[in-house]
């Protein structure tokens, strides 16, 4: 990463010209995809789509995106940015890809999943495409746990071949302008996660912010290197070993199968639409969804996971303890000062100076 002082300087030179003036988004949701991440964008906030693309945001370059769940445009006119990407006439561009990559060769015939169609009028692979566009892209974001990871549509048994995009192009894979791969894990993906990790490498394409730091999962690191754990608002009850034994409950609910404390995404701090919600946060467990083992490592839903009833038990042992001398010290300090309390006389805590300067009492 650059030093700290470089970036600063970048970020203040918001009204220069940026280096790039103009980029396409191309978003495919083709993969084996529900299309829910591109739903879920559209509740950002921090930035709005519609910051974006309305240009509402200094220094930023023009951008248009090219999404078929966002699009007005239908048929040829939605797909012509694509195939004129592909044939090299449309440059810069970022491609965005959404659910995951079908393994086409492990079948005598058909598809898995196209987009489009080719000149022979039959619909063109999603691999295909991302052979065409990928050597082209300026930056490539996987967008949600099936393009990052291979997420549902990739578990044990599946019939596809499913991977995410780094098994595909390979986690060592950089665009023509350098960049690495930018996995952003979420299933469905995180709104402003998205938004801002785009608003990044935008930013970072304007020559006003230094390389996207990505953590050895391709993540953007500020914001997965936390676990949920760490931002849960039912930390609190953790520590002092009060444990919901049933959903509903105000306590923490590791022993109904919550996987927060070592699972790394930041939505319990964050909280889903406009900082509210947060899965654990609201009720439900954290089932481990950002994450490359999703689903099968974490399965059975619902169940303890292992390890948490031991770390239940320590916590158990000092947890009563903690929570003993909490309450001892919150009924201490959950009273008015002796010198401001309530009785005969009005007493405020001031004290008047004599002319020597000694302290006199209280009034
Ligand atoms: Fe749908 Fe989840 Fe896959 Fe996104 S990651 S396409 S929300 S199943
Ligand atoms: Fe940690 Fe989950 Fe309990 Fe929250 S609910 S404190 S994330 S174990
Ligand atoms: Fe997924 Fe857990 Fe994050 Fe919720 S808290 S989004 S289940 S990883």
């Amino acid at each position: 990463m650059a030093p700290r002082n470089a970036v600063h300087d970048q970020a203040i030179r918001i009204d220069r010209e940026p280096d790039v003036k103009e980029i396409d988004v191309l978003w495919i949701t083709a993969g084996l995809s529900c299309d829910g991440d591109s739903v879920s964008v559209t509740n950002a906030k921090l930035p709005s789509i519609e910051d974006v693309v309305l240009g509402a945001i200094p220094g930023l370059p023009k951008v248009r995106i090219h999404n078929p769940v966002l699009a007005y445009e239908v048929g040829d006119d939605f797909m012509k940015p694509f195939h004129e990407a592909a044939a090299g006439r449309l440059d810069p561009f970022l491609l965005v890809i959404e659910g995951s990559i079908p393994n086409e060769e492990v079948k005598s015939e058909g598809y898995w999943t196209g987009f489009g169609t080719g000149d022979d009028g039959q619909p063109i692979p999603l691999p295909r495409w991302i052979d065409m566009l990928a050597p082209k892209a300026t930056g490539i974001i996987a967008a949600g746990t099936c393009a990052t990871f291979g997420g549902i549509h990739a578990m044990e048994g599946n019939p596809t071949g499913a991977m995410g995009l780094a098994d595909y192009l390979g986690a060592n894979w950089r665009s023509k302008a350098g960049l690495p791969i930018v996995n952003v894990p979420g299933c469905p993906i995180q709104p402003d996660n998205f938004m801002e990790t785009l608003l990044y490498l935008l930013r970072q394409l304007a020559g006003l912010a230094p390389m996207i730091p990505l953590d050895d999962r391709l993540r953007p690191t500020w914001l997965f290197e936390n676990t949920v754990h760490d931002g849960c608002d039912r930390g609190g009850y953790y520590e002092q070993a009060e444990f919901a034994s049933e959903y509903g409950q105000k306590e923490c609910l590791v022993k109904l199968g919550c996987w927060g404390p070592v699972v790394n995404c930041n939505v319990a701090k964050r909280g889903w639409m406009d900082g509210i919600g947060g899965c654990p946060n609201v009720g439900g467990i954290c089932m481990a969804c950002t994450m490359p083992g999703f689903p099968d490592k974490f399965m059975p839903f619902m169940d303890r996971p292992p390890g948490s009833m031991s770390s239940a038990t320590a916590v158990f042992t000092y947890g009563k303890v903690v929570r003993a001398l909490r309450n001892f010290t919150q009924w201490r300090k959950n009273k008015e000062p002796r010198w401001r309390h309530t009785g005969d006389h009005l007493t405020t805590g001031y004290r008047p100076r004599s002319f020597d300067g000694k302290r006199q009492k209280s009034a």
